[in-house]
């Protein structure tokens, strides 16, 4: 860890050096398990906290409104050409606050949101009696059954804006039913249908997407916010030849800065670049753009498939070691870097609330999950969403997926014993002994 003297945070700012150190060392000292979560290299941690933090760069590469960017355009552009060589799209815009941003730059370059305050029949109303015109609709995937908020949630300003119906898993086989998403795209005709997911662990069928798209005319995006990493590593099919829109965090299995992407078609170009900035967004964050070019050329080196096929191998054996153990998974395992444990059947008085919380006392970190046709509220749910890109990451492998199923089955069928969470912490600590993280001070 580095001393005092060469640590500006500890010597002026006490309050958030405490809390920065002590977050380093639970990420050290526990199994990061969430299935968004990674852990980034020390060259993308250097990036995220470099002079570029500094500097205003309104507008795009070439086309400034402030004085001053040529290393704000060099750095950019490196970020969209890395970005374009990763994912073969026409156009990428990286400037994205987020992935929910990268998604309202669709929504807004392409969508119609309606008015609230049509004119024609304004006149026929009182004065500032307000009128609601239908906007335009989108089918995306139910939150339940693995969605984004981002994706039409009626809290969300996808939801508060645009009309919105979605599709959702299979109840038998907990996987999307392409003749059932056809059925509702005839009968509610979308603008925008909507793909990807937060919690869905199998491989999507962009082409069936495609088509169902193109029968009924709407425009199709992927959002591969999750599966970004598998994507660029050829691990998981690429949406971007059959989709209007691609877009993605970069800091999930993609290992980059927290960010979002957006990529289009070139003929929509202009239009997502106008909806970024000026649209949704002012200043671009260039330490944030940097960092995301450092990361997608991480991503383009051979070291990084390696990385992926273990986040892979890895979600493979803990699906298979928790099966064996009698769990159940909702589809029955996983195709991809995650896994939805459906608590029900065994343990039909646990809670994903209950679970993550025993969990997260042995220093296994998950998140509770709603799974499909869940009865339980969003605050307790009935699952647990488990996901191995950031142990991959620490360089954990295939044994110590199966000494970590054992160990969150010990905790859950002990339902929380006092004494099986003291004796799995231990283990975990041994555990996370053995894999340092990337990047951090004690490991520099
Ligand atoms: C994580 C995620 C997002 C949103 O990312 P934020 O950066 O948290 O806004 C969008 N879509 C999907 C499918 C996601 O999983």
């Amino acid at each position: 860890m580095a001393s005092m003297n060469d640590n500006p945070i500890a010597r002026q700012d006490p309050d958030v050096w405490q809390a920065f150190v002590a977050e380093e060392k639970r990420q050290q000292n526990t199994l990061e398990l969430i299935a968004s979560e990674n852990h980034v290299s020390a060259a993308v941690l250097q990036a995220a906290g470099s002079v570029f933090t500094n500097k205003y760069a309104e507008g795009y590469p070439g086309r400034r409104y402030y004085g001053g960017c040529e290393n704000m355009d060099r750095v950019e552009q490196l970020a969209i050409d890395r970005a374009k060589g990763l994912f073969g799209c026409d156009h990428a815009n990286v400037q994205p606050h987020s992935g929910s941003q990268a998604n309202q730059a669709v929504l807004l370059a392409a969508m119609n949101p309606g008015s609230r305050f049509d004119e024609a029949e304004q006149r026929e109303k009182k004065p500032g009696e307000p009128v609601r015109t239908p906007g335009d609709m989108i089918l995306s995937l139910h939150l339940d059954h693995g969605g984004h908020l981002s994706h039409g949630k009626h809290v969300n300003i996808s939801g508060k804006w645009f009309r919105v119906t979605h599709y959702g898993v299979d109840r038998e086989t907990g996987r999307i039913n392409l003749d059932e998403v056809r059925r509702l795209a005839r009968q509610c005709k979308p603008q925008l249908l909507i793909t990807g997911a937060s919690a869905y662990p199998r491989i999507w069928d962009w082409a069936g997407f495609a088509e169902i798209a193109q029968e009924v005319g709407a425009l199709l995006l992927a959002d591969i916010a999750h599966i970004a990493g598998l994507v660029a590593a050829g691990l998981h099919p690429n949406p971007v030849p059959v989709c209007d829109f691609v877009t993605t965090t970069t800091h999930k299995t993609l290992r980059g800065p927290r960010g979002g992407l957006t990529m289009c078609k070139a003929d929509w170009a202009k239009k997502i670049n106008s909806a970024v900035f000026p649209g949704l967004q002012g200043g671009p964050l260039m330490h944030l753009i940097a960092a995301k070019a450092v990361a997608f050329g991480e991503a383009s080196k051979p070291e990084f498939k390696t990385y992926q096929q273990r986040v892979l191998d890895d979600a493979k054996a803990l699906a298979e070691s928790l099966l064996s153990r009698g769990h159940r998974l909702v589809s029955d395992g996983t195709d991809n870097h995650l896994m939805l444990l459906d608590l029900r059947k065994g343990y039909p008085h646990v809670s994903g609330a209950m679970a993550e919380d025993w969990l997260g006392r042995a220093g296994i970190v998950v998140n509770k999950n709603m799974i499909p046709f869940d009865e339980r509220k969003p605050m307790e749910t009935s699952g647990l969403r488990i996901g191995t890109p950031a142990l991959a990451t620490r360089g954990m492998g295939v044994d110590e997926m199966r000494k970590i199923a054992d160990m969150i089955d010990r905790v859950v069928s002990s339902e929380g014993s006092k004494a099986v969470i003291e004796s799995v912490q231990g283990e975990v600590l041994e555990l996370c002994a053995q894999f340092p993280l990337p990047g951090s001070s004690s490991s520099n």
